[in-house]
Order: structure tokens, then sequence, then C-alpha cells
């Protein structure tokens, strides 16, 4: 099942889909479990990623980018997904949430400066709003800009920042006026090549571990008044408004993930034995692939319909906020799921490093934490769904 019928796709998103899925099958998956044993970065993929305009998709072709719509991104991002969650996250967070982010809110001069490399994949970018102290509740952040002149001074501490040690050019949240808490908080964009910046710890993790994510360190960083996205005080609702793009990404990220583990299981419950039959036949097995089926194929369409309400609002202007979030919280607690019974189809091979099982149950977990943990898309949901503030 694709969604065909169901959606306007076009032969451009076959001919998207093919490339990414033979690039990511021919290219990503022989070497996903060695970077993801050894942590390091995956730069001559990510470059090659590039290349193939997979690092801009949406992004006009007048800035570096590849100039189609969302559900094309959503298709390649699905396949080198599949093939390895942390190529994935590289390049969802330089679509969705450093390019998106510039196209939309950037005046014409950040987005000659800057938008260019990152779209093309010659650079790669990031987006910044956590800190050690603040994460669902950004109206908490300590890191501070102060005005002088035609400059903003930068000082603080960022932390979980993906693609953090490699990003030539980050977006940035930090306060202006922090007596007005999120209201206070105003949007940059960084280039990291410019003294003040620092890559800080690097952050150890569970899964995605071939995705570089790390604190990021501000020491009277100098920031011109040109560098700022929007006005003052308008950085809370750029970094909103820039999430429901980035949460389609996730949502699609853990789509990816499913459909990985329930290849994987489906194949191993046809060969592998356990008293004279294979272990497809037994209920217990049959019923699990069954409930991962109908879950992905559900995600498939909440993440679908999510990217077409977002593309729909590039005319019409409207905020695709509740879509985006519905398919990030439905499509990764899916992900967490089908990885689980994935484990568990393949028993004792299941947890074994030998083959890629593991790694996609530990992947799935973060799709639940990083752009909205689930707890704050109910939130989102609720309250948009309710009315009450
Ligand atoms: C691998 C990784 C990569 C990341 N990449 C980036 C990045 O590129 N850029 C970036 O800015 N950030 C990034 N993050 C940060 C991520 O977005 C935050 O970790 C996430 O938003 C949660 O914030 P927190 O960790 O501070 O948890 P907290 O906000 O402290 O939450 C702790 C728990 O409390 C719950 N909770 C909080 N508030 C509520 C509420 N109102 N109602 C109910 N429950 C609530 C949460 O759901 C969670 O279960 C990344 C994180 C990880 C782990």
């Amino acid at each position: 099942m694709s969604g065909v019928g169901l959606f306007p796709f076009t032969e451009e998103h076959e001919m998207i889909r093919q490339a990414a899925r033979d690039f990511a099958q021919n290219e990503i998956t022989p070497i996903a479990a060695e970077f993801d044993e050894s942590g390091e970065f995956p730069y001559e993929t990510i470059m090659k990623m590039g290349e193939m305009g997979f690092m801009g998709i949406e992004v006009s072709e007048d800035y570096g980018g590849t100039g189609m719509d969302t559900l094309a991104y959503v298709l390649a991002l699905e396949e080198i997904c599949k093939a390895d969650a942390s190529h994935g996250v590289i390049m969802s967070v330089n679509n969705s949430l450093f390019c998106y982010g510039i196209e939309k809110f950037g005046s014409e001069y950040v987005k000659q400066k800057y938008l260019r490399a990152v779209a093309s994949g010659k650079s790669v970018g990031a987006y910044s709003l956590t800190e050690p102290m603040s994460g669902s509740d950004a109206g908490t952040m300590r890191c501070t800009a102060v005005r002088e002149g035609d400059e903003y001074v930068i000082n603080g501490r960022k932390s979980w920042v993906t693609s953090g040690p490699v990003a030539s050019y980050i977006v940035l949240f930090v306060m202006t006026a922090p007596e007005k808490k999120h209201k206070g908080i105003t949007a940059f964009v960084i280039d990291t090549d410019q003294p003040g910046f620092s890559v800080g710890k690097k952050e150890p993790k569970l899964g995605i571990r071939a995705s570089a994510t790390s604190e990021i360190l501000f020491e009277d960083y100098r920031a011109p008044v040109e560098n700022r996205l929007g006005e003052e005080g308008e950085g809370f609702k750029i970094a909103m408004a820039v999430l429901d793009a980035g949460r389609i990404g996730i949502a699609t990220q853990a789509l990816g993930i499913s459909e990985a583990a329930y290849e994987a299981s489906l194949a191993y419950a046809r060969e592998r034995e356990a008293f004279g039959q294979k272990i497809g036949e037994f209920q217990g097995i049959a019923f699990k692939l069954a409930d991962m089926k109908t879950r992905i194929e559900a995600s498939r369409l909440l993440v679908y319909s999510a990217a077409l309400a977002k593309e729909r609002s590039k005319e019409s202007g409207e905020r695709f906020t509740l879509e985006a979030s519905i398919a990030k919280l439905f499509s990764s607690e899916t992900s967490m799921f089908v990885t689980h019974a994935a484990v568990q189809i393949h028993g004792g091979m299941g947890y074994s490093k030998e083959i890629p099982v593991e790694r996609y149950f530990r992947d799935a977990k973060i799709t639940e934490i990083y752009e909205g943990t689930s707890e704050i898309q109910r939130l989102v949901i609720s309250r948009l769904e309710s009315g009450i503030r």
C-alpha cells in the first residue's frame, strides 16, 4: 500500500521516491550499523544527499533548493529514514527546521547569504531552542542577546543541538527581554565561523547515534542586526511555526523506522521455525504483525495528510499545527509499538547487534521526545480542539 489513489502523486513524486530509495539502499544501509556503533557523523553520504537535492527539497531553486513540494519531501525522507534514522534526522533538521525557517522568516539579505549553501547541501544547518534548564517550557530560557548599536551581543549555553558540532549556520532562539518570558524571545541566524561561538559537550545518546548532537556556547558573540529573523519578541512564534514543519519531518522519520522494523519482522516470521512450523503461523505472531501493519498504514495517511496541509498553507497562509501534531504523536507512538514488537518477534536475534532491529528500537524512542514530547503534542492538540488556552 502506498497511498496511491488517495494522494495526488505525480511522476515527479515517484521519481524522487525511487531516487531516495535507491540511494538509501545502496549507500546508507551498508554503513548504518558502523556509524551507529562509532557515533561518527556520516559526512560523505550527507554531502552526496546534498548533491542529489535532498537537503533543500522544498526550497525555491532561486535559493539553491530543489523546488519541489512537501509530499516530495516526505516521500524522500521516508526512504532515507527506513535505511537509517540518523541520516533522516540530519536531513529533516536541514530541510524543515533550518531551510523552512529561513525561507519563511528571513529577509532577502538573510536568504541570499545563508539559505543557498544549506539548501544545496554544501553546508549543514541546525536549529537551537533548547537549553539545559529549558526544554518544553521555552519561556524559561536563559541565553541572552543584548543590542549594542547595529549588533546583538549573545551569551549563554544551548543544549541538544542536532548537527550542532557540524553546522555552518544555526537558527537560534535567545532572550532579548527575559521578564516577558516567551514573548521576550528573539530569533537569529548564526554563523558558527564567527568569534564567540564554540561547540560544547557532545551528548552521549541511546539512538540516532550517527547524528551529531551537542551543546553550543556563546561568549560575547556579535550578531549583526540584519541576522535577526522577524522583530524582537517574535522568536517564540517563529520557533513554534518552524516546529510545525519539523514535526512532519519527525513523523516521517518514525514512519520510516516503523516500515523497516515491520519488513524485517515479516521476513523473519516467514522464515523462522519453532515447534515444527513458521513462527508467522502462530496467531500470537500473526496478530502482532497485523497490528503493526494497521498502525503503520494509519501513520502513513496522517503523515501524507499533514504534508498536504503544509502544502496548502503555502497558498492560504493557514497554520497546519493540528495536522502536524497529530501526525507526529501517532506516528512516533506507532514507531515505539512496532519496534518493540519487532524485537519480540525476532526473539534473541532482536536483541543482537548482528541485525538492525535493536537499532530501530533504540532510534524509535527519540521520535516521542524531540520537537515536542508526546505530552506536549497532546497539549497542543487538546488546546487547539477545545479552544481553551
Ligand atoms: C537526540 C536529541 C536531539 C535534539 N535536537 C534538538 C535540536 O536540534 N534543537 C533543539 O532546540 N532541541 C533539540 N532537542 C531537545 C528536545 O526538543 C527536548 O529534549 C524536548 O523538547 C523535551 O525537553 P526537555 O528534555 O527539557 O524535557 P522537559 O521539558 O524537562 O520534560 C520532561 C518531561 O516532562 C513532561 N512535560 C513537560 N511539560 C509538560 C506539560 N505541560 N504537561 C505534561 N507533561 C509535561 C515532558 O513531556 C517530559 O516527559 C533534542 C533532544 C534530543 C534528546
